[in-house]
Formats: C-alpha cells, sequence, structure tokens
C-alpha cells in the first residue's frame, strides 16, 4: 500500500498563499490607481493577516511613494514597494547552540500551538550539531499526555527526557534538567512549558518562576531563551498570544509552525512589524524534517508570489 502512494514532492504539498494573487487580481481589475484601488489593497492586507493598523500604515506609505509619479501602479512596482515597506522589520533568530556553552531554549505557545512537535524536529535538527545527547524537559506538568507525547518523541529523535509526575511543580522540573544535564555533559536542554492562557496572572506568575529558577541556574555564562510557538492557522489570536506572552516574560524568538496549512502568511510580519521579535524557524508539515530556518526573501517572495 505504502509502495503504491505517490510522493508529494514539497511544493505541491504546501497550499500557496492567495495574498499575491489577490494583488494581481486587484490590479487587472482595477488598474493600479484611485481610492477604490487603495482600499481594496488595505483590505487584502487585512485579510493576509497584516492586523489593521499595519495594513492602514503600508497603505498610506504607499501612497505616498505614488504622490506625483503619473500613472497607475505596476504588478512589479507594487511588489518591489510592498517588499521594501515589509523587509526592514523582519529579522532572524540564530538558534544554532554554541558548543563552547550550556544552553536552554524554554519553548512557550499555547496548547495546540504546535510546542511538543517543534521541540522533537528542533531536537532533530540540533542532534548533528551538539555534542552529547539533548536533553528534553517535560515542564508541561499540568497535562499527563504532554509529559507522555515528549517521552515518545525523544525516544524517536534520541534524545533524554527529564519528567517528573503529572501536577508537579515545572520550575523543579526544569531545575532537574539542568543539573542533570551538567551531570551528564550535556550541552543542550530543550524544555516545553504548559500552555494555558485562562489566566493572564497565573501565566505570568508560573512563567517568572520558571524564568527566575532557569537564570540562575544557568548562570550569565550559558545562553538561555524563551521561544515562542504561534500557530499560523489563529490568524490575530496568533498576533494577542504573542502579546501576552512577550508582555509576560519576553520572548526571544518565534517560531511559526502550521505555515504550510495557512493560506494567509501576514502574521510573520504583523508580529515582526509591531513587536520587533526575530523568526527563527517556520513549521511547514509534521515530519522532522518540516523546520524551515526562516529567511526573510523566501518568506516576502512567496508571500507575494501571483501565481
Ligand atoms: P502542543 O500542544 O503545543 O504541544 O502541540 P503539538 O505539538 O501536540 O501539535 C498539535 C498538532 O499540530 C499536532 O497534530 C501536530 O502534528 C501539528 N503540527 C505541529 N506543527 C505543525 C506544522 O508545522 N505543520 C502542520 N501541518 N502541523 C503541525
Amino acid at each position: 500500500m505504502f509502495g503504491r502512494r505517490k510522493k508529494l514532492d514539497k511544493r505541491e504539498q504546501k497550499p500557496v498563499k492567495v495574498f499575491g494573487r489577490r494583488i494581481r487580481d486587484l490590479l487587472l481589475r482595477r488598474g493600479g490607481g484611485g481610492e477604490a484601488f487603495y482600499e481594496e489593497l488595505e483590505d487584502l492586507l487585512v485579510e493576509a493577516d497584516f492586523g489593521a493598523s499595519a495594513a492602514v500604515e503600508i497603505v498610506d506609505e504607499l501612497r505616498e511613494f505614488r504622490n506625483g509619479k503619473p500613472g497607475g501602479w505596476s504588478r512589479e512596482e507594487l511588489i518591489s514597494d510592498l517588499k521594501n515597506l515589509i523587509r526592514p522589520s523582519l529579522r532572524i533568530a540564530d538558534l544554532s547552540p554554541d558548543p563552547d556553552k550550556m544552553t536552554l531554549y524554554l519553548v512557550l505557545g499555547v496548547n495546540g500551538a504546535g510546542k511538543t512537535t517543534t521541540i522533537a524536529k528542533m531536537a532533530y535538527l540540533f542532534a548533528q550539531e551538539s555534542p552529547g545527547k539533548i536533553v528534553l524537559a517535560a515542564g508541561d506538568t499540568f497535562r499527563a499526555a504532554a509529559i507522555d507525547q515528549l517521552e515518545i518523541h525523544g525516544k524517536r529523535v534520541g534524545a533524554r527526557v527529564v519528567r517528573q509526575d503529572h501536577g508537579s511543580d515545572p520550575g523543579a522540573v526544569i531545575y532537574d534538567a539542568i543539573n542533570s544535564a551538567a551531570a551528564h555533559g550535556d550541552k543542550l536542554i530543550i524544555a516545553d512549558t504548559a500552555g494555558r492562557m485562562h489566566n493572564r496572572t497565573n501565566l505570568v506568575k508560573e512563567l517568572s518562576k520558571i524564568d527566575r529558577i532557569a537564570r540562575e541556574q544557568l548562570g550569565k555564562e550559558n545562553d538561555y531563551r524563551k521561544i515562542l510557538v504561534i500557530d499560523a492557522t489563529t490568524g490575530q489570536n496568533g498576533m494577542r498570544q504573542a502579546e501576552t506572552f512577550h508582555e509576560a516574560i519576553g520572548v526571544d524568538a518565534v517560531i511559526m509552525t502550521k505555515y504550510d496549512s495557512s493560506a494567509k502568511g501576514g502574521l510573520v510580519a504583523a508580529i515582526s512589524r509591531k513587536l520587533n521579535l526575530p523568526f527563527a524557524f517556520l513549521g511547514r508539515g509534521e515530519g522532522m524534517e518540516d523546520l524551515v530556518p526562516f529567511n526573510p526573501e523566501a518568506y516576502l517572495d512567496e508571500l507575494l508570489a501571483g501565481d
């Protein structure tokens, strides 16, 4: 049965982002000028998940560019200027672990965002670079299933999993993981955290405690980063999650998952623009190899491709 299944190549698997195609259609319909053109362009930006304020700003800037120039926008000009407006806020977070330091990546995000899968993908990727074993810390002690799932992923990618019982203190798990890594000479720890967003006060309290323990145990000489996982299909909800986590504990890098399942794509630009956060990876599927380093130019090309 497996032999007969057609092997899809990566381009066939991912749905095309619709923004570029809609821009092409808009230009055909409106001829690239006039008030209706700018209004529709603003709507397209909102529909592509850029968020209302960024959409207004971008269209205002485009209007200014055009001021005084005769004729309407050509497709090439519009795409080039859109790229020029979006590009400056896009930043890359390099998460390649420094082999001379101990590194802790604390992975944050709401339940279902793709944290556990992403932790496994990162472990899979960094296993080639990191000396020693990679340690996964089962810091989502609130869900028994999350601990078990991390254990399964750990086995699959050859990483050691540090865990405690369901309901135990997540700070204690992180503490154990750091000490266990130090004892074994392991350099990289990737830690899961609980993703309940029901109450901001609790979230801040819980994460602040983990944050304090991680800082104290690692010391300044080591590398500690908080990585937020956002599901690309959640639209402006994803924007709110980014704001909440960033305000709560400070985010160092973002990974956007399910980018393969989203036909939009503007959320990366929206988060970059509003929160000035760098992106490390885009998740482009459920397989271990479907974690692609964020590349601003490739992102812009894909977002604005019109075919
Ligand atoms: P968690 O609750 O945040 O730990 O989320 P999980 O890691 O359990 O992921 C939730 C679901 O999203 C699972 O079915 C994953 O296979 C799926 N998932 C995670 N990342 C991606 C991705 O990049 N693309 C796709 N299509 N699915 C993903």
